[in-house]
């Protein structure tokens, strides 16, 4: 096993994604703790140019193929299990996002490494790490004995900022496996259906989650939106209940929005929400629960009924 960190960097439309700045980061404060090597592994066709994008690494890993120019769960978990099997390092960090989750069973099945997911924490060793359970609710620390894992990371869980570091790390192009025979093709990217309002660029967002109970007590959000200048968004459970169209919908299988005001009324924090939001400039929460998830990552919190706090603060507006 070697003392060795390999991060999966994740990239969409040339744009590499923040979760693996993040990774990135976190990996670097674990491999000058313990004098190891931090290693990005970079896939695609064509996009090396990236690889200055991954100054903070010691090393890039560039795996180059044209079955790899569009994401295929198959194609990319077999290039991650390949390098990892030449490489052997300790700790696997994969993005636990639409993608990561498609790659990183894969792989711990490949390696025969045990798989620690929702991870939204690491010991300064890397060997302790903590796993954010049912929504944020329950954290649970696993420890491994550094003879190799595969960790999933929720996005939003360390500074995107400490992993971003432009410069010339080594780079060193690595073989793809036999990609010749894949059983599963990409086809095409399904792009969000534009919709009336594009809450990518709005401002100001009062997002609605499960806590509105009705479609009824939509228009009061509506009005506050409307008198704070901004625009509606949403939490999942709101548009499919059919009372809210998808374009509205925050978070993982929704839109990511970095709004400079972002109200949340009555919604938890599950992971998948907070992955579309967390970069607002400015995060407020309003919750009955002081224990909601929510509160983590808001930067003010209001503990009260958002019955009481809606209407008021329409008055008052
Ligand atoms: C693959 C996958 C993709 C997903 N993608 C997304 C996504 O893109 N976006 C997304 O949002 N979710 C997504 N989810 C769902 C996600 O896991 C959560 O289920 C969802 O975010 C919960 O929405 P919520 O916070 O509105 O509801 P809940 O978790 O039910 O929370 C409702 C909150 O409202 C509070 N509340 C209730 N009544 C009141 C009141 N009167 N006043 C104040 N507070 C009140 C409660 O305390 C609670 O915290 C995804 C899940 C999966 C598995």
């Amino acid at each position: 096993m070697s003392n060795q960190i390999l991060v999966v960097i994740e990239h969409l439309k040339g744009n590499i994604e923040d979760i693996s700045f993040e990774m990135l980061g976190k990996a670097k404060e674990i491999s000058s703790n313990t004098g190891g090597e931090l290693v990005a592994l970079l896939m695609g066709n064509g996009v090396d140019g990236m690889a200055g994008q991954l100054g903070i690494s010691d090393k890039v890993i560039y795996v180059d193929d044209e079955n790899l120019a569009e994401f295929n769960p198959q194609a990319y978990c077999k290039t991650v299990a390949s390098v990892v099997a030449d490489m052997q390092p300790k700790l696997v960090m994969i993005g636990n996002t639409s993608m990561g989750m498609d790659i990183a069973g894969g792989v711990s099945v490949d390696q025969n490494m045990p798989f620690i997911a929702y991870v939204s924490g690491i010991s300064g060793d890397g060997n302790t790490i903590t796993s954010s359970l049912y929504g944020g609710k329950m954290n649970v620390d696993s420890a491994h004995t550094g003879d190799g894992c595969v960790v999933s990371v929720i996005s939003g869980s360390f500074p995107a900022d400490a992993g971003r570091m432009d410069g010339s790390p080594s780079v060193e192009n690595a073989t793809a496996p036999d990609l010749s025979n894949l059983s599963l093709q990409f086809k095409q990217l399904i792009e969000p259906e534009s919709g009336d309002v594009d809450i990518t660029t709005q401002e100001i967002l009062v997002s609605v989650g499960r806590g509105i109970q009705s479609d009824d007590n939509l228009p009061m959000v509506e009005e506050l939106a409307s008198k704070l200048g901004g625009a509606v968004s949403c939490s999942r459970p709101i548009v499919d209940s059919k009372w809210l169209a998808k374009t509205r919908q925050v978070g993982k299988s929704g839109l990511k929005v970095k709004p400079k005001l972002y109200l949340t009324l009555g919604i938890s924090g599950a992971p998948e929400h907070i992955e579309g939001m967390k970069d607002a400039d400015l995060i407020v929460a309003v919750n009955t629960d002081p224990n909601a998830p929510i509160f983590d990552y808001a930067h003010y919190g209001i503990v009260q009924d958002i019955f009481d706090f809606i209407p008021a603060l329409n008055d008052k507006l």
